[in-house]
């Protein structure tokens, strides 16, 4: 500051010495407010840098988060996929074995039906033979030629007779063979429909074996498929482990922070106006406790969590007082206080508000019981508009209900 006594190089002293006075006193001021400034910020500094280190931390894990969540969706549709394709897989080999034991009755049908012919045949043939022995017989030995038959005849009555039996003989073998040559003609298309019919059970076979082939390839692609996706999952499921402790170990030194602060204020805040007593209730427009103090569900963590102070559900925007007289020591925003405020109230007592729409006090501002101090609203971790409200005796967590009833 000795620097500022003398003129600027090349300008020759301006002013008596009243004005040099003054010029002083203004300069002087100038670095007070500076040093101040300079003070204020640094007993800030790890504070705001904190919330950065927490919203850097915060925004991480939720990256990460939002990483396994895409990995599990997609393995969740992949595994559903493979569900489909298996259970497809299960219809096709329900088909192909269906279609064997179809394929082994038709071939069993089609040996039969070979087998029928083969008699068929044989029994033709002995027919044959057995008209043709009796056509030779009858021919060789005279007695029994037609002709003779006919002319044994004693009457005329008994030629016709005769020739009418001889005719029904002729007709008789005639017929009989005719049949069996009709039911060996049936037997052999019906024989010729079944190797039509185990033709295309064959092709249909060879089809569905096909798929069935093409099916077990798919399903194996998208085993390999999961299987990768699982190492992902695991690889993501670490580091959002990882990110997760980091924002916590980050959120702990930022709370570490505020503590700190608030006892480093018992020292240099001059406020003791507590003594004890009843506290002001810090939201007005809300009674209900939506939230106690102490180990509580997390509504958006859903992990078991100790509950710093208690929320008291409020409509957005209302007013949120000071519960005592004091002095401001915090008034910023973190990422899950959102915009929060901290009062020392001197006889190591400090209070907290959070979650706050609007700030309306200022670090070092000294404010007086009930006076509106900040618009409630739901910034930072939060799920509606409330105030989340602390009360510290010594840089320990007291139960706020102990100080309001
Ligand atoms: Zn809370």
């Amino acid at each position: 500051m000795s620097k500022d006594k003398r003129p600027a190089p090349g300008k020759p002293a301006s002013g008596g010495p009243k004005r040099k006075y003054e010029k002083k006193r203004i300069v002087a001021g100038i670095c007070a407010i500076a040093v101040a400034v300079l003070f204020l910020f640094s007993c800030l500094y790890p504070v705001i840098s904190r919330a950065s280190a927490v919203d850097d931390a915060k925004a991480a894990r939720d990256k990460a988060k939002q990483e396994l969540d895409d990995i599990k969706n997609k393995k969740a549709n992949v595994v559903k996929a493979y569900a489909n394709f298996d259970s497809e897989l299960t219809a096709v080999e329900d088909e192909v074995a269906a279609l064997q034991s179809d394929i082994q009755n038709t071939e069993e049908e089609i040996e039969r039906k070979a087998i029928e012919l083969e008699e068929a045949k044989a029994n033709t043939a002995a027919y044959e033979e057995e008209f043709k022995t009796r056509a030779r017989i009858m021919y060789e030995n005279g007695s029994t030629s037609y002709l003779e038959v006919l002319f044994g005849a004693e009457s005329f009555s008994d030629l016709l007779e005769r020739v009418e039996i001889i005719g029904s003989i002729l007709d008789y073998d005639k017929d009989v063979l005719n049949k069996y040559a009709e039911n060996q003609r049936i037997i052999k298309t019906a024989k010729e429909e079944q190797e039509k019919l185990l033709e295309r059970q064959n092709s249909q076979h060879r089809s569905l074996e096909l798929k069935q082939e093409q099916l077990e390839l798919t399903l194996e692609k998208q085993q390999a498929l999961i299987d990768e996706l699982s190492g992902d999952e695991e690889l993501a499921a670490k580091a959002y482990a990882a990110a997760e402790k980091e924002y916590e170990e980050e959120e702990r030194k930022a709370q570490e922070e505020i503590r700190r602060k608030q006892l480093e204020s018992q020292k240099s805040v001059l406020a003791s106006n507590y003594t004890g007593g009843k506290f002001c209730w810090p939201a007005p427009s809300g009674v209900r406790i939506t939230s106690p103090f102490g180990y509580r569900y997390h509504p958006i963590s859903h992990t078991y969590s100790f509950h710093r102070g208690i929320d008291i559900s409020t409509a957005y925007g209302t007013n949120v007082l000071a519960a005592e007289d004091g002095v401001v020591i915090i008034a910023q925003y973190n990422s899950s206080y959102g915009r929060y405020i901290s009062i020392n109230h001197g006889n190591g007592y400090t209070t907290l508000y959070a979650h706050n729409s609007q700030l309306l006090v200022s670090p070092g501002q000294t404010v007086k019981r009930g006076q509106v101090i900040a618009k409630a609203g739901s910034t930072g971790n939060s799920t509606g508009p409330h105030c989340h409200f602390e009360v510290s005796y010594n840089g320990n967590l007291q139960n706020p209900l102990n100080y309001l009833k």
